[in-house]
């Protein structure tokens, strides 16, 4: 096997991990800082995490009933048990995929998607059956029935918004998905690492009686990757599996309290999310008179595809213009693609002016 690789380079513009481009706000840091004095270091951290999860309980609550005000059924609210948090949303994939895939068990995915969802179950024992999506990446679910039926996963995993793609699957699509997957007593892991940037949740779903998980993460909206948290909202009974295979005492102290305090900053993490919806469509406006082909997309990144030059070729000459885009070009039926990670706006312009004038030579 080869571990996971992202290219990283000492570049001006880094466009290419899908990272918030503005640091946390520094009141965040500044309480972190304060809240570091009260810290016990010579004891072992909260086990249950049990602050953190009932603080992200309340705001995911809040969110689905924002979301979901116009339904008619008034959204279920989250409480701590609902709530698994752990060293990124990857450890809470690593502990699904302990707790539910392994040796002897198969884990399906929806291919082209985040490729750590294939890594992590293989890591863990499991045989990965990938699934196609069609060309234009919507989800096949023609497909979807017949490699949950051929080979009956414990597992399948559904990412949407869908790195690297940016297709955000519908509320019909996924209780469709969930449909089958309840039919083969199999869980669905939904992957909204992009979540926030896009219309609908399927948080709205969970509930105690279905087999629906949906994991989240403080490295793209809370502007907080060097963080290494993430959860997961689900029914108790998948959390109760997931704190069986965890590593005691996995989620240090300072990032329990990073991840409350950081949600004392609701209103002003909402607008950098805001303003990185609104680059999406600005982006996506000046391709539109490139010629490249792009994908809709309901996350912080746009996939594109060069069509007048070989998206190597184009991957370089941005590098040489100090802007770093992720190479998708070479990954399977992804032919010539690139993914640009929204940045600020002087960053996105750069970005443009370079890939303008890569393609005009
Ligand atoms: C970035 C990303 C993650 C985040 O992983 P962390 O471990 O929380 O940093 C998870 N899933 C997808 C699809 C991602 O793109």
């Amino acid at each position: 096997m080869a571990g996971y690789h992202s290219p990283q380079g000492d570049v001006r513009v880094r466009l290419n991990t899908n990272e918030a481009p503005e640091p946390p706000p520094a009141a965040f840091v500044e309480s972190l800082r304060t809240a570091l004095d009260g810290v016990a270091w010579h004891r072992y951290p909260d086990r249950a995490a049990t602050v953190l999860r009932a603080r992200i309980a309340e705001v995911e609550s809040e969110a689905v009933a924002r979301v979901a005000a116009e339904d008619a059924g008034a959204p279920s609210r989250f409480l701590a048990p609902n709530v698994f948090a752990a060293n990124g949303s990857n450890e809470v994939l690593q502990s699904l995929c302990l707790a539910y895939g392994g040796a002897g068990r198969t884990v399906a995915t929806s291919e082209p998607t985040y490729a750590l969802h294939a890594h992590i179950a293989r890591v863990c024992g499991s045989a990965v059956v990938p699934g196609r999506r069609h060309e234009d990446f919507t989800l096949d679910l023609d497909e979807v029935d017949r490699v949950l039926e051929a080979h009956r996963p414990t597992v399948t995993f559904l990412c949407s918004p869908n790195n690297p793609t940016g297709r955000l699957e519908d509320e019909a699509t996924v209780r469709a998905v969930l449909r089958r997957v309840e039919s083969i007593d199999g869980l669905l892991v939904v992957d909204e690492a992009y979540g926030q940037f896009s219309p609908w949740s399927a948080l709205s779903l969970v509930d105690e009686d279905r087999s629906v998980v949906v994991t989240r993460t403080y490295s793209k909206t809370w502007s907080a990757a060097a963080l290494r948290l993430g959860y997961l909202i689900g029914p108790t009974w998948v959390v109760e599996e997931l704190e069986k295979v965890v590593l005691p005492y996995h989620l240090d102290e300072l990032t329990q309290l990073a991840g409350v305090l950081a949600l004392d900053h609701l209103d002003d993490m909402e607008r950098r999310v805001a303003h990185l919806v609104e680059e999406r469509g600005r982006v996506s406006a000046a391709l539109d008179e490139l010629p490249v082909q792009q994908w809709p997309s309901a996350a912080n990144f746009i996939l594109f595809r060069p069509l007048t030059r070989d998206g190597d070729e184009v991957w370089q000459d941005l590098l040489d213009r100090s802007v770093l885009v992720r190479n998708c070009s070479s990954w399977p039926g992804l032919d010539g693609c690139l993914r640009v990670t929204l940045g600020t706006r002087d960053e996105d312009d750069e970005f443009l002016a370079a890939l303008t004038s890569s393609l005009s030579t």
